[in-house]
């Protein structure tokens, strides 16, 4: 916002009606795919397509036989089919629910005047005739003519393909109708590089000239994160194996037994596709992405908003937090509290943005003391004072109001902010200020907005009723990082003269801004120079120029105490053993006080400054960031050199940036992340992740979150995965060995197979046990509370894979337990074999399935950890409480419910046949808990020699 007379914009109701009128500033993009194509989507999966030839065979060996009866087998694969792409179907449009809602946070905004109210606004909402206030970093929302313009520069190359920031002018005329060369108007799309405009909407949505371009432009796909490459190499390796595995088995039935009839033969390969479906998790991909949705959504409940799904895993995975220091790490709260100039130094009492306190001598000011006693009304000292202050509180673009409940706040930059509140509580101390040297004795002329490589702020002024001032003469003001404000000064303000700066001055004044610096103040100089006739400025290079020659006044240290919860937080991150840099532009003594007292390590303690990055070769940059975590007065290209620096070093690396030139940093990091309150536009679109509190303490959480969900996954991957090994290893080992286990005699089944071998467990059994009462337990897994432990161990290596060899191996192990647990109750119901039993097969086979459903419900709570006991915490996950309750009655109702019998070929159970599937079912239980005590006496003998941590 400028402090310029603001013209007036529409009122509420009349945007209202315009938006109604017109409908939304939006790029109507391809029309969203209706619902019942995305249902007709789920079908084009490989896996039902597998289904399909198993349905397909099943109809044909029931041709082949006869048709006698109902197509059981068929009918009940078909309905699998159908269910399969309704949950999939239901969970996927959840995730989409949860993405919209999130896009929805992170959408665009602008600030617009309705009502005569400054207001900020989804850039949807805008409509014509709207005044719109632009300032650095905002995204232009809509098309616009500038009514008034303050050096501004316009990034046009998503319109233009021109890579440099066109400059524009509210009063110049357009020298063609090239969208290039129309100067007085900015267009949707665009961004302002610098400087600030009013401009009036002239065309919204499609009627802009983005919209009017937007069919040729084609939405570019975003790569694949590596979690989403993963799985999909997961996938492909799976189907592999699951070939494989359904080939050996086919081949060893038809080798085993003798099956030559057509019927036979097709039977067995019936067998082996449904085989082939039982090794297929088919539910993971949509419990991954509603696990991730999940997440995320979670995540913009503890204000971090995710923007893509995928982020999430690489936040786990973070090595390396670059982050700002001011807003950040510390509350951004200014108050100037300490000030030095020629003849002496004050402190200024008084907290937050009220302007009351008192200003007190300082006696350890290290400036030539002219007057060394108490400052006076009319001493030199407060002449320099009120000098400082004025031009300090000038040069800026800050507001300080009372609110109605009488407390104080700010509009703008609080470092300017502070300045305003410093020359108020001057004010009050000293005798009422003469008319001409108060605020509104100035009109501001012209504003050089701050840029992070300049680290300076001016303004040209005119006194209103300065006699002496008959001409309209203009004083540039400056106010900036003390060091670069003084190389650009040659003047130095004592009382009310100007004397020549001598070296000994600057000596002088270097050592205060040290004395401040190093007391963790945020430092700031001011200076001004009366202009010359002719000289102007407008653009940031003229104000290279015009920023020179300066007459230095003084000093001042602002406090911007850290908060509260950064130290706990970052505390955490190294436990955690994800490393914290901090990197910004203030002095290298304020960076370093400040980060001793948040605890944040450098190898020497010192930081390092942005001067000494340029001289550095990148070789030697990738040595130094491996010891340096402060880095000062740093320019937005030497964030991007930084990040390089981690990344060849083989770190992951987030970032976190603010302003316009933060953005190839953001992208570049592994992680951008985009601040929510002092975030432009342009940063928050670079980036991944929007921090809406600004708070590095947020930042943490969604480490921690990132952490718990990539556990997660592991979680239902183990889950899945071993209740499918099981059942595969089942169906295959009950075969080869049926003679030991006792598995002959007549086969009431239906499934033409019995002729030639007799199942251990069926087809349709199967698809009961992965498509329903695995996927609750699966979903509940995904959003399992967090472990403590998972800010108590290092980041997972870069290369780290979600499935790695020991966890295949876990799978196939317990996979066999499970696979044995579940032949022993079919043994054991079955005459002969290890255990003598008197049941039929049909009974038999009931109890096997049985079993292996109940020993996949307890590998559930096995699976939420590789070395934690599963009765620790037992309950703290309702869901998969309520989960595993579900499943237990469906698997109830698939053996008592006579339709469920039929179609599953299941006889009811009596309660002692029960509780012998409930105690053979929990094997797997004991047996995980065995392995699991093994494995945490192991990690605890290697953490005990390597001081690492085991997983
Ligand atoms: P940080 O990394 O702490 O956010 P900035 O990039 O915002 O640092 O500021 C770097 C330096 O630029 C500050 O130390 C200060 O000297 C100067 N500076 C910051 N804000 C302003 C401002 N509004 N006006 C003048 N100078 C400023
Ligand atoms: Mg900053």
């Amino acid at each position: 916002m400028t402090t310029h007379e603001t013209e007036l914009g529409l009122t509420d109701s009349e945007a209202a009606q315009r938006l109604l009128a017109d409908g939304p500033n939006q790029l109507t993009s391809r029309p969203e795919m209706p619902a019942w194509r995305r249902f007709l989507a789920q079908f084009q999966d490989p896996l039902v397509y597998l289904l399909l030839v198993a349905l397909g065979i099943s109809l044909l060996a029931w041709v082949l036989d006869d048709e006698e009866g109902w197509p059981i087998d068929a009918l009940v694969i078909a309905a699998v089919v159908l269910l399969n792409a309704v949950l999939g179907w239901v969970e996927q449009s959840k995730a989409r629910q949860a993405v919209a809602e999130l896009a929805r946070l992170s959408a665009a905004t602008s600030s617009v005047v309705r009502s005569s109210k400054v207001q900020r606004i989804p850039s949807a909402e805008l409509v014509c005739g709207d005044l719109l206030l632009l300032a650095e970093g905002d995204a232009v929302g809509a098309d616009a003519c500038l009514i008034q313009a303050d050096a501004l520069r316009v990034q046009e190359a998503s319109l233009t393909g021109e890579s440099v920031p066109s400059s524009k002018d509210a009063s110049a005329q357009p020298t063609s109708s090239a969208l290039g060369d129309r100067v007085n108007e900015v267009f949707m799309g665009t961004s302002v590089a610098q400087g600030s405009a009013q401009a009036r909407v002239t065309a919204t949505g499609m009627a802009t000239q983005m919209g009017q371009i937007a069919g040729l432009l084609e939405a570019t796909p975003e790569e694949p994160t590596r979690l989403e490459k993963e799985i999909a190499r997961m996938g492909r390796q799976l189907g592999l194996a699951v070939v494989i595995l359904a080939t050996v088995v086919v081949g060893t039935i038809l080798w085993l037994s003798d099956a030559r009839s057509a019927s036979e033969v097709l039977a067995v390969l019936l067998l082996g596709v449904a085989l082939a479906v039982a090794a297929v998790p088919e539910g993971l991909p949509a419990i991954l992405s509603v696990v991730l949705a999940l997440g995320v959504r979670r995540m913009a409940g503890h204000q971090a908003i995710v923007k893509k799904l995928s982020s999430v895993e690489t936040l786990g995975a973070a090595t390396v937090i670059c982050t700002d220091k001011t807003g950040t790490l510390t509350r951004a709260e200014m108050t100037v509290v300490q000030c030095i100039t020629a003849s002496g130094g004050v402190r200024i009492t008084g907290v937050g943005y009220a302007p009351e306190g008192q200003i007190q001598a300082d006696g350890d000011a290290a400036s030539p003391a002219l007057n060394p006693a108490a400052p006076t009304k009319h001493s030199p000292l407060m002449a320099e004072l009120h000098q400082l202050l004025l031009c300090g509180a000038l040069a800026g673009n800050a507001r300080l109001h009372q609110d109605a409940d009488g407390s104080w706040g700010i509009d703008g930059d609080p470092t300017d902010a502070a300045f305003l509140v410093a020359f108020e509580k001057l004010q009050q101390a000293s005798i009422p200020a003469s008319p001409a040297n108060s605020l509104n004795q100035f009109t501001r002329t012209a504003y050089l907005p701050f840029t992070s490589e300049r680290k300076l702020v001016s303004t040209v002024q005119a006194a209103n009723s300065d006699p002496g001032n008959a001409d309209g003469s203009l004083v540039i003001m400056t106010k900036g990082a003390p060091d670069r404000l003084l190389a650009a000064c040659s003047g130095l303000r004592v009382g009310d003269a100007v004397e020549p700066m001598t070296d000994s001055h600057r000596a002088q004044i270097l050592a205060d801004i040290e004395r401040l610096s190093s007391a963790a103040l945020r430092t700031l100089a001011v200076a001004y120079r009366p202009l010359q006739a002719g000289e102007i400025a407008n653009s940031t290079e003229q104000a290279a120029a015009l920023e020179d020659q300066l007459i230095f006044i003084g000093i001042a240290g602002m406090q911007d105490p850290p908060r509260v919860e950064v130290v706990q937080a970052i505390a955490e991150a190294q436990a955690a053993g994800i490393r914290i840099i901090m990197i910004t532009g203030d002095h290298p003594r304020t960076a370093e006080s400040i980060g001793k007292d948040i605890g944040i390590a450098s190898g020497t303690g010192l930081a390092l400054t942005g001067a000494e990055l340029d001289a550095m070769d990148d070789a030697t940059l990738q040595q130094a960031v491996i010891q340096t975590s402060l880095y000062a007065r740093v320019s937005p290209a030497n964030k991007l050199r930084i990040v390089a620096a981690l990344q060849a070093g083989g770190q992951v690396v987030a970032m976190t940036g603010d302003g316009v030139n933060d953005a190839p940093a953001l992208k570049a990091a592994d992680i951008g992340i985009a601040m929510g309150i002092t975030g432009t536009e342009v940063a928050k679109q670079a980036a991944k992740v929007i921090l809406v509190d600004d708070n590095f303490a947020t930042l943490l959480h969604a480490v921690r979150e990132g952490r718990s969900i990539f556990d997660n996954i592991r979680k239902f991957l183990r889950y899945l995965l071993s209740s499918n090994m099981g059942e595969v290893l089942m169906v295959f080992l009950g075969v080869v060995a049926a003679s030991v286990i006792g598995l002959s005699g007549p086969d009431s089944a239906q499934v033409a197979v019995g002729a030639v071998v007799i199942l251990p467990l069926l087809a349709t059994q199967i698809l009961w046990i992965n498509l329903i009462t695995d996927t609750w337990p699966a979903l509940a897994l995904g959003v399992d509370p967090a472990t403590d432990d998972v800010m108590a161990r290092p980041p997972k290596p870069v290369a780290a894979r979600v499935m790695d060899k020991p966890m295949w191996w876990g799978i196939f192990e317990i996979g066999l337990v499970i696979a044995v647990l579940s032949l022993l109750a079919v043994d054991y119901h079955l005459p002969g074999g290890l255990i003598e039993g008197t049941g039929d097969i049909a009974t038999a086979r009931t109890a096997g399935f049985t079993t292996l459903v109940f020993a996949h419900l307890f590998q559930a709570f096995n699976a939420r950890s590789d070395t934690r006991s599963a009765f620790a915490q037992l309950l703290s996950n309702h869901w998969l409480l309520a989960a595993v309750l579900l499943s237990l009655l469906l698997q109830i109702a698939a053996v008592h419910v006579p339709v469920m019998n039929l179609a599953l070929n299941t006889v009811p159970l009596g309660w002692e046949q029960w509780m012998v599937c409930l105690g053979l079912g929990s094997g797997v239980l004991w047996y995980s808990e065995a392995r699991k005590l093994g494995r945490r006496v192991g990690a605890g003998r290697q953490m005990a020699k390597k001081g690492t941590i085991h997983v």
